[in-house]
């Protein structure tokens, strides 16, 4: 069954976070007070209001997050929030997550549920020929001979996997289209392809490390199903990768197709 991947799991962590962060930082306040008094008075003043702008900027910061997933809209620095929960916050929940008993696939599930959502807020648009659909190679059929790593079209359309279907999805809508069989070849392909903003099917792992390889690039994810267990004759829903592409293209003439 597919997994339901939900963003309050990584904004429970975060408040977690951040209720653990201001314990640890009034103790920081409190304990070395006296020993700085007693090197110069002002010193404690100035400690304290640099932990207070510190406090102030991460409750702002968590607030203004909770604030643009509620809105659905970009508020302010919707931008910048996905950077930092990218690249900083993301690591703190999964320690989090597992101090608490919450597992690793889950907070990554939740991740680019969020990510996806902050995307979504900041109406990132783009041409066609600038977005990228990004396919795992475990979508191909298994027993299919054809190689389309190097080229997708070099598929017969022959029906038994989705690669078909995605095809057709990325004609109609005029969009680039690859396959890439991992990290690395993932990385190729976007250095070549320079493409606006992305979106990709794959694992929650894959998901990850791609969304945070590629910020600033927008990346919408979309997990793909796996009946037949991993890296082996995954699935992708088609209406969730066309929904994703229509949120990045201009709003007209592109939807009336
Ligand atoms: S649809 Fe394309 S990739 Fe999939 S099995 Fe048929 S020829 Fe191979």
């Amino acid at each position: 069954m597919k997994p339901i991947p939900k963003k309050r799991t990584f904004i429970w962590l975060l408040v977690l976070t951040c209720l653990i962060l201001c314990f640890f930082i009034f103790l920081l306040w409190y304990v070395p007070l006296v020993g700085l008094e007693s090197i110069h008075p002002s010193f404690p003043f100035v400690y304290s209001l640099l932990l207070a702008i510190f406090v102030f900027l991460m409750v702002f910061g968590g607030l203004l997050l909770v604030f643009t997933i509620l809105r659905g809209k970009d508020i302010l620095f919707s931008q910048r929030l996905r950077g930092i929960v990218a690249k900083i916050l993301f690591p703190f929940m999964i320690l989090m997550g597992r101090l608490v008993g919450v597992s690793k696939e889950k907070v990554q599930q939740s991740f680019v549920e969020l990510n996806n959502h902050l995307v979504r807020s900041n109406q990132h648009r783009t041409r066609p020929n600038r977005l990228l659909l990004l396919l795992p190679h475990c979508i191909q059929d298994f027993d299919c001979q054809i190689k389309i790593t190097g080229n997708v079209k070099n598929c017969k359309g022959c029906g038994k996997c989705e690669i078909k279907d995605l095809i057709e999805l990325a004609d109609h809508y005029q969009v680039k289209i690859a396959v890439a069989t991992g990290g690395t070849l993932a990385r190729r392909i976007i250095v070549e392809n320079k493409p606006e903003a992305i979106v990709a099917v794959a694992c929650e792992l894959d998901l990850t490390s791609g969304i945070q390889d590629t910020y600033p690039i927008p990346v919408i994810g979309i997990l793909n199903d796996r009946p037949f267990g991993p890296c082996i004759n995954t699935r992708a829903d088609i209406q969730l990768v066309k929904a994703a592409l229509l949120d990045f293209l201009e709003p007209k003439p592109y939807r009336d197709i």
